[in-house]
């Protein structure tokens, strides 16, 4: 172990079960040790790099910007701050943003949102929140507690009232999981920490109009598939249905810490000065930092390459699925956003592929998942499956 490593167990909670390597530099694609050993990078921070690691113009924005003005809190009026919130409604379904630092805070601001705005409107008691099992929301108590998740909880009960949890892609469990007590639904558009499973056709509108019928504010947390992973700006916009309310976070400031909910006029109109708040958000640094972001990768060629190369990387895995057909249980995901889900734990795949330069991550246990930088390239995909192919020869009997 190294002195990194060491003082890392010294001082730091113990809340990660950190893979053995210490990264000091980054750039496009790749990253470097400090041994100055060079890796291909396919977790982007866990969907949060999707520019790359430390591109040229988002450090130039925030160079620049730190330089000029980080922090004044929201007691007053800084202009990237309404200057990306204009941006993400332009380029969106919403009216209104709220600024927060994580996703997490993002989906605290929306499932406040939905009780006050139920409470505003039908009165008292109405405000459970209908969310998918295996979902993922966060880690505050509330995010965890609506997080569809067993382990999440653990240990942390009494969990926050409220959430019931149905199968993900069933709309008759969530008809039947309506009382007169539910304002909304919350529900990942693909769910990422659950091991990238995409909704049936049809089932996000179902969604909707389940939500229009029964008077319910429709939630797509977007915190992982929004940013252009998918190869639109949002996930759902591909499925041609709008939500009331959405969050963001991960990608939105490549790495800078900022997070969004946004929401139609109506939705948002609960919230008035005193209901919620937050030192840090929407600074202007971060806020600087994501509008170059947003701008980018809403440009539409950026997007047509996403999908593109998340199609090629399929076809690719697709190959690696015939050649391996025993460890192999199939090929999901759409534009970046890819799983390979094997037929036993991941675990050891992830370390051989890291100890051959290539950084991967395993979700849900079974399900390997790839949500590199949206600049990467077909030879880095290239280069990723040949040392699948062989990882997948080595450590399967
Ligand atoms: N929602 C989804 C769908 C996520 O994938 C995550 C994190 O992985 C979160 C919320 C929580 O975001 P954060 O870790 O920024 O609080």
């Amino acid at each position: 172990m190294d002195d990194t490593q060491i003082l890392c167990g010294e001082h730091l909670c113990n809340t990660y079960a950190r893979l053995p390597v210490v990264f000091k530099r980054g750039e496009g694609c790749r990253l470097w040790d400090e041994a100055g050993r060079e890796y291909l990078d396919f977790v982007a921070g866990i969907a949060v790099c999707n520019l790359g690691h430390c591109d040229p113009g988002v450090t130039e924005v925030v160079c620049r910007q730190a330089a000029t003005l980080v922090h004044v809190s929201n007691l007053y009026y800084t202009r990237p701050q309404v200057d990306l919130a204009a941006e993400l409604t332009r380029l969106s379904f919403a009216d209104k943003v709220f600024l927060s630092n994580s996703g997490a805070e993002a989906n605290e601001a929306a499932i406040k949102l939905a009780r006050k705005y139920s409470k505003d409107r039908h009165g008292e008691g109405r405000f459970h929140i209908i969310t998918m099992k295996e979902s993922f929301h966060g880690r505050t108590l509330a995010t965890l507690s609506a997080t569809g998740q067993p382990k999440v909880h653990k240990g942390f009960e009494p969990l926050v009232e409220g959430f019931s949890f149905v199968e993900f892609n069933s709309l008759p469990a969530v008809e039947a999981a309506v009382t007169e007590r539910t304002c909304a639904v919350m529900v990942e558009p693909i769910q990422g920490e659950g091991g990238i499973n995409l909704p049936a056709p049809g089932y996000l509108a179902g969604l909707k109009e389940l939500c229009l019928r029964r008077n319910l504010l429709l939630i797509f947390d977007e915190v992982q598939v929004g940013m252009g992973r998918t190869g639109s700006l949002f996930a759902h916009q591909a499925e041609g249905v709008a939500p009331d309310v959405m969050t963001l976070a991960k990608a939105l400031g490549n790495g800078l810490p900022i997070g969004a909910m946004l929401a139609t006029n109506k939705a948002a109109s609960a919230f008035v000065p005193g209901t919620h708040a937050t030192t840090f958000g929407g600074n202007p640094l971060v806020t600087a930092a994501a509008l170059h972001v947003l701008k980018r990768i809403a440009d539409p060629a950026f997007l047509e390459e996403v999908q593109d190369k998340g199609q090629y990387f399929r076809g690719r895995l697709e190959e690696l699925k015939t050649r391996h057909s025993a460890a192999v249980r199939g090929v999901r995901g759409r534009g970046l956003m890819v799983g390979l889900e094997l037929t036993a734990p991941g675990a050891k795949v992830v370390e051989a592929c890291l100890a051959r330069g290539f950084v991967i991550n395993c979700t849900h246990d079974t399900v390997l998942r790839f949500v590199p930088p949206l600049v990467v390239e077909k030879p880095h995909i290239d280069a990723l499956v040949r040392a699948l192919d062989e990882v997948l020869t080595e450590v399967t009997p």
